[in-house]
């Protein structure tokens, strides 16, 4: 059985609102698909460890402040 990440495959909406501003957050993605050098605070192991089997960590973020946090999406069976 595959698992597939409900929020990637656009099955579901997802909407957060900024904890700082209180506008809507952007999804940027799978946090592993979205870093680079560019973000040296995220730093892979770190993602690793976070996700876990049948889960997808999103990055979200705020396009007005610039706030981002990490959403974990349950996997989904398909
Ligand atoms: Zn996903
Ligand atoms: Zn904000």
């Amino acid at each position: 059985m595959d698992f597939e990440c409900p929020l990637c495959n656009a099955l579901i909406d997802v909407s957060e609102n900024c904890p700082q501003c209180g506008n809507p957050m952007e999804d940027r993605g799978r946090i592993e698909d979205y870093f680079g050098p560019y973000d040296p605070y995220l730093d892979r192991a770190i993602v690793s460890m976070d996700e876990q089997p049948h889960q997808c960590v999103h990055l979200f973020a705020c396009p007005d402040c610039g706030y981002d946090s990490r959403i974990v999406v349950n996997q989904i069976p398909i």
